[in-house]
């Protein structure tokens, strides 16, 4: 048992730089990814959505939780384009409003994540095994739900929820893709890891590097 972590805005913004990097770093290979099953922009979408959000933030810093998720969202929305943009934008819209204002604890964080990954399904209508980035967000929500009840602190949990979304990623490779544009490929689409699964992967293990950094 670990004392509760207080994430905040300095801490979220961390968290998104932290993405903003891995990003940047993995765009190729994102984006290599989405050439055997997709259209090959995976990364070049995602590091355009990302890199704008750190420009957005940058120029004008928000002051409070609710209003750095929303205009995280509302930049992905705007700049990402593809089906990977309204998701991911949806994710951080959804998330905003489960915060206060100022500080929030781990309990709080996850109940966020659950509201954003309810919108990514409400949006998508993915379901597991649709090999999307669901299939990590999933199993990365219920491994840090469970940490979390059976009284982890937030840093073990977040690195839980890393580990089950890594091994989510990598389940998508087998499965077939059941939307989105990999699924125009059928069962051809079977031996490729999902460029979104991988992305969301990134996400969530920047969580646990950005947020177990205090402990
Ligand atoms: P596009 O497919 O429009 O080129 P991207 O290449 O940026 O967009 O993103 C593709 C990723 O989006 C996929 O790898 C998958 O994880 C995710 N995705 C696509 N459709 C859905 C959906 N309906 N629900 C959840 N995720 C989806
Ligand atoms: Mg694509």
């Amino acid at each position: 048992m670990s004392t509760d972590q207080t994430i905040d805005v300095a801490l979220v913004t961390e968290w998104l730089r932290e993405f903003a990097r891995v990003i940047t770093e993995n765009a190729q290979y994102l984006s290599d990814l989405d050439a055997a099953i997709g259209d090959a922009d995976h990364g070049i979408n995602m590091d355009r959505g990302m890199t704008a959000v750190i420009a957005a933030v940058d120029e004008a810093p928000p002051t409070d939780l609710p209003a750095l998720f929303k205009k995280v969202g509302m930049t992905l929305v705007s700049s990402v384009g593809g089906a990977s943009g309204p998701l991911y934008g949806t994710l951080f819209l959804r998330m905003a409003p489960a915060f206060g204002a100022d500080t929030a604890g781990a309990a709080e964080f996850a109940k966020a994540l659950r509201a954003g990954v309810d919108g990514v399904v409400a949006r998508g209508r993915a379901e597991a095994g649709d090999k999307t980035m669901f299939d990590a967000l999933a199993p990365a929500l219920d491994a840090l739900e469970g940490a979390l009840a059976s009284g982890d602190g937030l840093a073990p949990a977040l690195r839980a929820a890393a580990s089950a979304a890594e091994q989510g990623r990598d389940a998508t490779e087998s499965m077939v893709a059941r939307k989105g544009r990999a699924s125009y490929l059928g069962q051809r689409s079977v031996g490729h890891i999902d460029p979104g699964a991988t992305s969301s992967a990134m996400l969530i293990t920047a969580a646990a590097t950005a947020f177990g950094a205090g402990g």
